[in-house]
């Protein structure tokens, strides 16, 4: 049976929840909005863009760890990328008043630990090292205080910047890609990129050296302030080339979903 075994976080063993990375509340609100379905491109050449109900869970947690980790960390992290803390939009960005940092950080350090240990296709390009897994695994089981000098976060929201957009500001929170790594040259880093609900996350491993952790869109674990740039969604080469391949499998009929539809909407 796949939902009997260890739990990841606290390692007892009984009944399973199916569990997700990137929340199930995401993929409902996207599939809510198109007719019960999301819609799927992946980065294989001869696989169609499809319909899809899929939300890349998995059998990890027991259901004390899942409460623990949705309660704590996913239900706030999600209020405060939805705007439910009423945030300052300006010209450039977003500015957040009030936001506990440290939370947000472990929702999204929550999410890359979860995805780092799944086996869905969808996650396979997350990794992580048994180190930082394990420190990862007490810091969330624990609620423990991460420190700044331990991993760094950034985050920006994206926007079609191009002359003639497609995305409006509400249909990019509609897109979702599974995480994937970075490598950055003359360096050891090593960063785990994320996008969903229009904001685009990037978590290094290895915290930035402090002259470049005050940079705009970089948490601040221990303040309550953060300003969220604005980004070009088309200046994120990887999800560029995701974009591009879609264009080109829907432009060549290499599709089974028949209407594409982008509705408009002001909400920021
Ligand atoms: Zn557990």
């Amino acid at each position: 049976m796949d939902n009997i075994g260890y739990c990841k976080l606290c390692r007892c063993f009984g009944e399973l929840e199916n569990s997700h990375a990137i929340g199930d509340a995401i993929f409902k609100k996207i599939s809510k909005n198109n007719n019960g379905q999301g819609i799927s491109v992946t980065s294989e050449n001869s696989e169609p863009i499809q319909y899809t109900q899929d939300s890349w869970a998995e059998y990890q947690l027991c259901s004390s760890c899942e409460k623990l980790l949705n309660h704590k960390f996913e239900g706030y992290g999600l209020k405060a990328l939805r705007g439910k803390f009423k945030p300052n939009i300006t010209e450039y960005g977003i500015n957040f008043i009030g936001l506990d940092q440290q939370r947000l950080a472990k929702y999204f350090l929550s999410i890359v630990w979860r995805a780092a240990h799944s086996t869905h296709p969808a996650y396979k390009d997350t990794k992580i090292s048994a180190c930082e897994s394990e420190y990862l695994r007490q810091v969330l089981q624990n609620d423990e205080v991460i420190p700044n000098s331990k991993f760094t976060i950034k985050i920006a929201r994206i926007q079609d910047m191009a002359q003639k957009p497609i995305f409006t500001r509400e249909t990019t929170r509609e897109l979702i890609i599974s995480p994937f790594c970075r490598a950055y040259k003359n360096s050891t880093n090593v960063s785990v990129c994320m996008l969903f609900e229009g904001f685009f996350i990037e978590v290094f491993y290895k915290a930035l050296p402090i002259n470049q952790r005050g940079a705009i869109g970089m948490l601040d674990f221990r303040k309550n302030k953060l300003f969220v740039p604005f980004v070009n969604m088309f200046d994120i080469e990887e999800l560029k080339n995701i974009l591009a391949l879609g264009y080109q499998k829907h432009h060549t009929g290499n599709t089974q979903v028949k209407f594409l539809s982008v509705s408009a909407n002001n909400s920021t």
